[in-house]
């Protein structure tokens, strides 16, 4: 009885506050006297999961200003503490009239019925989360990979890992995920007008706490697996609001109207590695994708660990590089193995290549520090190359607690020293101060590794690199379905590598875009600064308003829910100008891109990219030879470096078919000598 009045009271308030409809953003409600540091955790996750959601959201202080968007997610836990009963009266009479309302350990006796929650136990001994997806609910329509369906909190064989909540359903709630224990961790409950979600766990405890590899375990490798966990958090509040607005509208996580992009990046940090990362380049650039090369800058002689591999010929290499249109980043100084310990010394700004020389004689370094190894290599590299420095990636991948903060004191902008299966996302983030959850975000963004040439169990070699080129394409494939990029590492000091990135490239989807590095740090930096709102005006007439100035190099796109291809929309500048946009079709969406990318530096490509040689039934085709040219030399080696095939003095004026019937099916480099030029490229010989 007591209810039912409740509830015709709140129907009635309502109506009347929400005649004029709610606008089509999420309202992020942190009450100021919960602003407190534990909040901080939950609050900057959730600043996170709706910037890579890519959805209008704004932070409220003010439940009234709160309640006028159409979702509001409220980070902070619903203990008895937490609300007052006028706060509750509001949200029940918000939901009541449309409002969708996320909540978070919802514990609160009064909160509960609104929330369609029996009880709530608390446990830390719960490692995992199961979606049920069965249920067909649109909330949750990115989570459709098996590796999404079920995700792990922790390592099971830990005693305990962070408390949950377990919920009860009501009657006329849904269960959209379940823990091990059977409990609910995700309840949906439709009521009045609106609907409400309560989840069972904190945001720190599936975002930020994960972005800091504090490690309940729920990691299951190092690279070379797909790992969702935290992303499919960031999907499931977009599917929310792709639920409840009508042809919702976000911030795609890529430019220019593909699925995904794919970074492909090099560790130069071997002598082997200065020796062979030509044919990369050159295979990279007649293929039109621009690669990123992290170079170790160690120029001096640190016997028995590490030589003098930063040299002239290094500078040549990394120069040719550049004019094929690649980029360089930092690998540090000297590659050092105790770099992301705690007694590397921080240290102090102010070191140059002439003062900073460390010795690492076998496994501790005197003379480092973390201001050094990422200064002097900047310095170096910049003042050599004539290029710019913006990002670096740690030898060993290692993570010294100061890194953050020292990469943005000495100007760095993005880091790939972390593992997307060790930090459980495959999108950027931006760093925090130190290593507690505490840390002030910073400017410098971690754009994790995904796949690389450092297997498991098997050296990649000529027997192994094509299934784990499988490996990698699936890895790529299951991002790019959720538009995440993915970052390849490969250490570009053998040619087997070059067959087998030719080979993922060769079997990457147009709707996959390769791109720099830097490139796509930079779309997403101006992709965070980015503020829109979208209009709907009859069924299906959008318009975007951007709110500030956009760089057209960035390729910015939107991705708008069931608007059909070639359906009205318009994107408007700040000056409400109406933008040129592109239009492609991904999953049920259409994507609206901005801007056109700017064609790679250097147009002159390598002569190479006409040429061609295929090798079919025991033939070889040679095409594209320059008419003028003097005759050809070309041999053919094959993974293990043998020379398997030499064809000297070919005339390119007249058409060569040349016998091969000695040569067994499989991938070969081929180096062509064209005049006094050296020219690499794999060819794949087909029975
Ligand atoms: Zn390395």
């Amino acid at each position: 009885m007591k209810s039912a009045t409740v509830w015709s009271f709140v129907f009635a308030v309502a109506l009347a506050v929400h005649a004029d409809g709610l606008t089509r953003s999420i309202a992020l409600y942190v009450p100021p006297g919960m602003a407190d540091s534990l909040l901080f955790g939950d609050t900057v996750s959730m600043h996170h999961s709706l910037a890579v959601a890519g959805v209008p959201w704004q932070q409220c202080g003010n439940l009234d200003s709160a309640c006028r968007s159409a979702v509001v997610v409220c980070p902070a836990k619903w203990t008895d503490q937490g609300l007052t009963q006028a706060q509750l009266d509001s949200l029940q009479a918000y939901v009541g009239g449309g409002g969708v309302l996320v909540g978070f350990w919802v514990r609160n006796a009064e909160a509960m019925p609104l929330f369609g929650v029996q009880s709530g136990a608390y446990s830390s001994r719960r490692y995992r989360i199961e979606w049920d997806t069965a249920a067909h609910d649109a909330a949750l329509q990115w989570i459709d990979d098996p590796h999404e369906q079920i995700i792990r909190l922790g390592d099971s064989s830990k005693t305990e890992i962070f408390g949950t909540l377990g919920y009860a359903p009501g009657v006329s709630a849904t269960a959209l995920a379940r823990f091990d224990d059977g409990s609910a961790a995700v309840v949906a409950h439709a009521t009045g007008a609106g609907c409400t979600y309560a989840l069972g766990f904190t945001a720190r405890n599936i975002i930020a706490v994960n972005q800091i590899h504090w490690g309940y375990g729920a990691s299951i490798a190092y690279s070379n697996d797909f790992e969702p966990t935290s992303d499919v958090f960031m999907l499931f509040f977009r599917g929310i609001y792709q639920k409840h607005i009508r042809h919702a509208v976000w911030k795609h996580t890529t430019p220019g109207g593909k699925a995904a992009a794919l970074m492909v990046t090099h560790d130069v940090d071997s002598r082997s590695s200065v020796d062979t990362m030509a044919a990369f380049a050159q295979m990279e650039a007649s293929r039109g994708v621009r690669a990123h090369y992290f170079v170790t800058t160690h120029h001096y002689r640190d016997p028995p660990r590490i030589g003098a591999l930063y040299d002239d010929r290094a500078i040549a290499e990394c120069r040719s590089a550049i004019a094929l249109g690649h980029s360089i980043g930092s690998h540090s100084v000297g590659h050092f193995p105790d770099f992301g310990t705690s007694h590397f010394p921080v240290g102090a700004p102010g070191n140059t290549r002439e003062n900073y020389r460390p010795l690492c004689p076998v496994d501790s370094t005197s003379g480092g520090t973390v201001y050094g190894e990422l200064e002097v290599s900047r310095a170096i590299l910049e003042e050599d190359l004539g290029t710019r420095v913006r990002s670096f990636r740690s030898g060993h991948m290692a993570w010294p607690a100061a890194l953050p903060e020292v990469m943005q004191k000495t100007g760095y902008l993005f880091n790939s020293s972390r593992s997307a299966c060790d930090v459980l996302t495959n999108f950027p983030f931006f760093m925090q101060k130190g290593t507690t959850i505490l840390g002030k975000r910073l400017r410098v963004l971690e754009i994790p590794m995904t796949i690389s040439d450092v297997l498991k169990e098997e050296t990649f070699d000529s027997t192994t690199y094509v299934q784990a080129v499988q490996v990698w394409g699936d890895v790529l494939r299951r991002n790019a379905d959720n538009g995440a990029p993915t970052v390849l590492l490969i250490h570009p000091n053998r040619m087997v590598k070059v067959a087998a990135e030719q080979l993922l490239l060769d079997a990457t989807n147009t709707d996959i875009e390769t791109l720099g590095f830097d490139e796509f740090g930079a779309f997403w930096n101006d992709r965070s600064v980015c503020v829109f709102s979208d209009k709907l005006a009859g069924d299906s007439t959008l318009t975007i308003r951007l709110h500030s100035a956009i760089n057209p190099a960035t390729r910015l796109c939107f991705a708008c829910d069931g608007v059909p291809m070639g359906g009205t929309v318009k994107v408007r500048d700040a000056s409400g100008a109406i933008l040129e946009t592109q239009q492609a079709q991904w999953r049920n969406m259409t994507l609206i891109s901005l801007g056109h990318r700017l064609p790679i530096r250097n147009a002159g490509r390598p002569r190479q990219q006409r040429m061609e040689i295929q090798i079919r039934g025991g033939r070889m085709w040679l095409s594209g030879l320059p008419a003028h040219k003097t005759p050809v030399d070309i041999r053919l080696y094959n993974l293990q470096g043998v020379l398997v095939y030499h064809a000297a003095a070919i005339d390119p004026t007249i058409p060569q078919i040349l016998d091969t019937r000695h040569l067994p099916a499989e991938v070969f480099v081929a180096t062509i000598r064209l005049d006094n030029q050296y020219m690499r490229m794999t060819v794949n010989s087909h029975r």
